[in-house]
C-alpha cells in the first residue's frame, strides 16, 4: 500500500491517505507487427534489446507502418466523428511490462548506462508502476469500430485504454526545456532523418543557437582532440558569420560561400567544421601566410569578412589556462614526455578550448570587412589514363608527355605542415 506524504517541506507530517484502485476498462486492442518491445525490464533496470541504430530504424519505420486498433464493438459508437481529426492521442497499457519494471524508480535513460540513472518519472520508460503509454498517432482510416493508424509505438496485442483527439493549440507553444541527455537523445534519434534531409541540420541549429560548446564538440569529431587552436578557427567563423548576416544556411560547401583561411593548423579544421567550406568541396581558399585569420564572403559580394586573431591571443589562452603553454611544449614540441603528461596536456587542451569559446569575439580577435577576388567555380576538368602507370587523372594535372606528373618525374606541390611546398618529381 502507497501512502502520500511530503518527503520535502513543511507538510511532512500530513496524514496518511489510502490509496483508491481505479479500475481500468480496456476499450479495444492493437494489432499490428511489432512482437517485442526495444526496451524492457530486468534485473539490471531497463535494458535495450537491440542496437540504437536498429531502434533508430524502428522509429524511422513507426512513420510509415499501419497499426490496426480494433475498438471493442461496443464502444465502435464512441467514435462517430472521429475521422475528422488527422491525428489522435492513444493511451495504452504496456501488458507485457512485468512486477520487476513496475518497481522500478530510477533507470538509465532507454537503457545506456552511459547516462547516468535518472528518477523514473523524468523518462518515457515503458516500464511504470502504472504502465500507461501515450503516443500521438495520424488518423489513416476509420471502417465502423477499426481505426487504421500510423505513428504508434506499441507492440502487438496492447490494450488500449483511451483515444482522445490531438488538438496541438492544447500544447505549449513557448519554447520547452529539457534536460541536456534528454535533448542529446532526442538528437540522435531523430538526427539521422533530419540529417538525411540537410547534413548541415545539426550544425546549422547549433550555430543559430550561438552553442558554441556543442560546434566544439561536433568539430572535435573530425579534428581528433579538443585544443584551443580548433576553437579558435570555430570563434573566428561565428564572428565572421554574425558580421555577414545570413550566411549560415549557405555553408552547403557547393562554393556560394567562401572561407579563405590563413594557416593549416588546428585552427582551419574549426573554419571547415562551422563554415561547411572543405578542401574537398573547393569552397575553402587555403592561402600560405601562417596567420591565425579566416576570410569568409559570399559569391557575388565582392565585400567578406576577415577575422583575424589578436597579436595577444595566446596572453588570454595562457591567463584562461595557465598550464597549457608549458604542457604543450613540453609534448608537442620537444616531444619527450611520459603518457601521464601526454594526458595531462589533453586534458588542458580541453579545458583551454571549452573556456576559450565563452570568451567574447572581441577580445580575441579583430575583423574588418575587405575587398575579396575570388576564383570562379572549381572547374569541371576532363579526364585522363596516363599511359605508363594506367592511372587516370585530371587532364590538367597531366606532364606535356601525356604521362601523370610522378611518372614524369616533374616536380609538384604538396600541402604539408610547412605549408605549401615544391617537391621534385
Ligand atoms: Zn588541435
Ligand atoms: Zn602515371
Amino acid at each position: 500500500m502507497s501512502t502520500f506524504k511530503e518527503t520535502t517541506g513543511k507538510n511532512t507530517g500530513s496524514p496518511d491517505e489510502t490509496m483508491f484502485s481505479p479500475e481500468i476498462r480496456p476499450v479495444g486492442i492493437i494489432r499490428n507487427e511489432i512482437e517485442k518491445p526495444f526496451l524492457v525490464a530486468g534485473d539490471e533496470g531497463l535494458d535495450m534489446h537491440k542496437s540504437l541504430e536498429k531502434v533508430r530504424e524502428e522509429v524511422r519505420k513507426l512513420d510509415q507502418r499501419i497499426s490496426t486498433i480494433i475498438v471493442a464493438a461496443d464502444w465502435g459508437d464512441a467514435l462517430k466523428g472521429i475521422e475528422a481529426y488527422s491525428h489522435l492521442l492513444v493511451l495504452y497499457w504496456a501488458h507485457k511490462v512485468n512486477e520487476q519494471g513496475r518497481a522500478l524508480k530510477r533507470v538509465h535513460p532507454m537503457g545506456r548506462k552511459e547516462i547516468p540513472e535518472v528518477g523514473l518519472f523524468c523518462t518515457c520508460s515503458p516500464a511504470r508502476p502504472n504502465p500507461v503509454l501515450a503516443c500521438v498517432v495520424r488518423l489513416r482510416e476509420r471502417k465502423g469500430n477499426i481505426l487504421k493508424v500510423s505513428g504508434l509505438d506499441a507492440i502487438d496485442g496492447s490494450p488500449v485504454i483511451d483515444i482522445k483527439p490531438y488538438v496541438n493549440s492544447w500544447y505549449p507553444r513557448e519554447a520547452v526545456s529539457m534536460p541536456e541527455w534528454m535533448r542529446r537523445l532526442m538528437e540522435e534519434v531523430n538526427q539521422h532523418d533530419r540529417l538525411e534531409q540537410n547534413p548541415r541540420a545539426s550544425f546549422i541549429e547549433a550555430m543559430e543557437e550561438r552553442d558554441l560548446r556543442r560546434c566544439l564538440v561536433k568539430t572535435a569529431e573530425i579534428h581528433g582532440h579538443y585544443c584551443p587552436g580548433s576553437a579558435l578557427g570555430i570563434m573566428a567563423s561565428m564572428y565572421g558569420f554574425s558580421l555577414l548576416g545570413d550566411a549560415v544556411t549557405c555553408s552547403d560547401g557547393l562554393e556560394n560561400l567562401m572561407a579563405i583561411v590563413e594557416i593549416n593548423a588546428c585552427f582551419a579544421d574549426g573554419v571547415q567544421a562551422v563554415s561547411g567550406c572543405t578542401l574537398g568541396n573547393n569552397a575553402l581558399i587555403y592561402r600560405d601566410l601562417g596567420k591565425h585569420a579566416v576570410t569568409l564572403a559570399i559569391r557575388g559580394d565582392d565585400m567578406g569578412v576577415r577575422v583575424c586573431a589578436r597579436p595577444d591571443f595566446r596572453e588570454v589562452i595562457g591567463r584562461l589556462v595557465p598550464a597549457f603553454y608549458p604542457l604543450m611544449e613540453k609534448v608537442i614540441k620537444n616531444r619527450v614526455h611520459t603518457k601521464e603528461d601526454e594526458k595531462r596536456f589533453k586534458d588542458t587542451a580541453r579545458e583551454a578550448a571549452f573556456t576559450l569559446i565563452k570568451q567574447d569575439f572581441e577580445n580575441v580577435f579583430s575583423a574588418e570587412r575587405v575587398r575579396v577576388d575570388l576564383p570562379g567555380y572549381a572547374p569541371i576538368v576532363d579526364s585522363i589514363i596516363c599511359r605508363k602507370c594506367g592511372e587516370q587523372l585530371m587532364a590538367t594535372k597531366a606532364a606535356p608527355n601525356g604521362t601523370c606528373l610522378t611518372c614524369a618525374e616533374k616536380p609538384y606541390f604538396q600541402v604539408e605542415g610547412g605549408g605549401i611546398v615544391p617537391k621534385n618529381g
